[in-house]
């Protein structure tokens, strides 16, 4: 029996009354009722058992949420200089840094992520996040230009660039604060309004901060949250003929569908931040004390429901059996336990469903003649909560689904590779294209390869360093647009050519 770390540290007093208070929906800035009536129960993943109940907000709720959203767009959003608007998210991050821990404890309960990743990673990046954006509130500009086919002194032209209008926010629920944050902080910035419509399995968070933005001052309709199913309430948003953008992370098969509803209504505009299946490439010129631990983080993390784990490991062949033994022992070491344990380093999957789906994940690759190293789909299942264990497959195919397919969880496929110019293709042969690692000390190899490989972000030597500087999203289906950074904000903008006849 593999021992479980389950001594979970005491709930702060806020955060125990928070998960009893009866959830209401977010509209101008009041806490309401859902129109149906109707609650949605929500898992604790480390037990099992329910944790608390959401509402089952719906088409109803959405148009409401929506139309608060437009007023406070026209109204008093747009009324407010940048400055002013810069102000509230100041204030929004700072109180959320000074309930960072109740955060934090939320966001373990909720997600069963561990408590030590919430506080060192979800919560500071959400404040830095917040902050960053809020200065580029006053920072926006459009420019002026010369026509090309008029002199100069006969006309004046600009380029206003100006907020795209309501925006609707859809989260996932690997990262929820912060995914919500990584939407609404640049919308605000760029001076649109948001309706938000949080996973309907972490939902808490949002919550929460729903009463932070009433405290910052931000004005009624600015932020509003409807909680409820994705093929309602989810939909109703990404259906609605007045919201002028969707700014969605989750999967490639839902990107599809918010890209068609987004077609059939009125093309509203779109930022996606889908799937991922991301390679790790390891030379054998490599540091492997390095390259080892990186590549292990970089699937286990998280439990290794993060877009862009790193979940294939390409090794170069003569460093295959040592870098693969390397990252079994590191998958081995690794304290499992419910999330709220600070022994914990790898907690439970989000919920039963998702555990359901990495395990037949795992029986597939065995049934397709894939070679457990470590793990395998048996391990934990003794035991209550979404346990599942760090998985090593070897001996894979290029065709089978374990290899091609987003998992979502702590299940990595590791494969040798001989000729460093073919690895580029082999690494590119998915439908994705989010993240690529590059171990080697052949710095003029790395460059080659990061400009072969077909993603989004490309880490050298290090994994997942996420910056609100830098530009993140995807190539192939793994997405379109990017968050963070100057493009994240501008992705909130229209822009708008005026000329003046002089
Ligand atoms: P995951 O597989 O990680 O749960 P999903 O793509 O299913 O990711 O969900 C991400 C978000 O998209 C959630 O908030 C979910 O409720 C929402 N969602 C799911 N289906 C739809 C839909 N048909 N239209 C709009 N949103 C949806």
């Amino acid at each position: 029996m593999i021992p479980i770390a389950n001594r979970p540290i005491p709930l702060l007093p806020e955060v125990e009354s928070f998960v009893k208070r009866p959830q209401r929906l977010f509209i101008a800035n009041t806490f309401v009722e859902p129109a149906s009536g109707q609650m949605i129960p929500t898992e604790n993943p480390a037990t099992g058992d329910v944790l608390a109940h959401i509402p089952a907000g719906d088409k109803e709720d959405i148009d409401r949420a929506v139309a608060a959203a437009r007023r406070a767009f026209e109204g008093d959003w747009r009324a407010m200089s940048p400055t002013q608007r810069a102000a509230c998210m100041f204030k929004l991050a700072d109180l959320i840094e000074a309930h960072a821990e109740e955060f934090a404890q939320l966001e373990s309960l909720d997600v069963g992520k561990t408590i030590t990743s919430a506080r060192a990673i979800d919560v500071p990046f959400t404040v830095y996040l917040w902050r960053y954006y809020a200065g580029w509130a006053t920072k926006l500009y459009g420019k002026t230009l010369d026509l090309s086919l008029a002199p100069s002194d006969t006309f004046f032209s600009y380029v206003r660039r100006e907020p795209v209008g309501v925006v609707g926010c859809i989260i996932p629920w690997n990262y929820p604060l912060a995914q919500v944050s990584f939407k609404i902080a640049p919308a605000l910035a760029a001076g649109c309004t948001t309706v938000v419509k949080p996973a309907e399995q972490a939902s808490l968070t949002n919550l929460r901060l729903a009463e932070l933005i009433v405290e910052a001052g931000f004005p009624p309709g600015v932020v509003n949250i409807v909680t409820g199913l994705g093929e309602t309430a989810g939909a109703a948003l990404a259906e609605h003929p007045d919201v002028n953008k969707i700014s969605f992370t989750g999967s490639t098969a839902v990107g599809k569908l918010i890209m068609q509803a987004a077609g059939r209504s009125n093309l509203k505009r779109l930022t996606l931040e889908l799937g991922g299946k991301s390679p790790t490439i390891v030379f054998a010129d490599a540091s492997l004390e390095e390259a080892i631990p990186t590549a292990a983080t970089a699937i286990f993390n998280n439990s290794g429901q993060v877009c862009n784990a790193g979940s294939r490991l390409y090794v170069q062949r003569n460093v295959f059996d040592r870098v693969v033994e390397g990252v079994a022992d590191y998958a081995n070491r690794l304290q499992i336990g419910v999330g709220l344990d600070e022994r914990t380093q790898l907690g439970p999957l989000v919920t039963h469903e998702q555990k359901a789906r990495v395990l037949s994940y795992m029986k597939q690759g065995l049934q397709d003649g894939a070679r457990v190293v470590i793990g395998g789909p048996d391990l934990l299942q003794d035991i209550p909560g979404n346990f599942v264990h760090p998985t090593i497959f070897v001996n894979t195919t290029p065709e089978m689904s374990i290899v091609r397919e987003e998992i979502f969880g702590p299940v990595l496929v590791a494969m040798p590779f001989d000729d460093p110019d073919e690895i580029a293709s082999v690494a590119n042969q998915t439908h994705y294209g989010l993240a690529a690692t590059i171990f080697t000390r052949d710095i003029s190899l790395a460059h080659r390869l990061a400009a072969r490989l077909n993603a989004g972000a490309i880490w050298i030597n290090c994994f997942g360093v996420f910056d609100p500087n830098l530009p993140f999203g995807g190539f192939k289906q793994s997405g379109m647009g990017r968050e963070f950074s100057q493009e994240g904000i501008e992705a909130f903008t229209e822009l708008k050519a005026v000329t003046v006849k002089l």
